[in-house]
């Protein structure tokens, strides 16, 4: 079976139901759809009504200007940090947390840390900030 959106001449839609395409043309040759709103046989098939795209363009996407802004931002931020801050790499909480507690001298400090020890440092009272760096070597796993 096949179902077919149909229209008759007074733009009445409704659903037909036939054994296959030939069934639908020769029922609808010998004027035997009629629409169930106002009899009406001469009735079509409503063009299907799925989108049609237009071929990707083939030249890369342009960022927006937002985006060119934020990662301009970003550089400027990456570069400030690196030259500004001690890279303390996966210590970064333990450092965080001796600075806060007077055991090191307060400094300028940089690194990575996990979720459990970023929750440690809130916990503590710790301000941070969290900047979007190029990705260190995934050592999770
Ligand atoms: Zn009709």
């Amino acid at each position: 079976m096949i179902a077919y959106d149909l229209q008759c001449a007074n733009g009445h839609a409704f659903e037909g139901w036939f054994e296959d395409r030939k069934a639908y043309l020769g029922q609808q040759k010998n004027g035997l759809i009629a629409c169930p709103i106002c009899n009406d046989t001469t009735v079509d098939i409503i063009p299907s009504t799925f989108g049609i795209k237009s071929s990707p363009s083939t030249a890369p996407q342009q960022p927006s200007p937002e985006e060119v802004a934020l990662q301009q931002f970003s550089k400027q931020a990456i570069d400030f940090v690196e030259k500004n801050f001690d890279d303390v790499g996966c210590e970064f909480a333990k450092e965080a947390l001796k600075m806060h507690y007077g055991a090191t001298e307060p400094r300028n400090i940089r690194g990575v840390s996990t979720k459990e020890e970023e929750k440690t440092l809130k916990e503590e009272g710790i301000q941070f900030f969290k900047i979007p760096m190029p990705a260190p070597p995934d050592t999770d796993t």
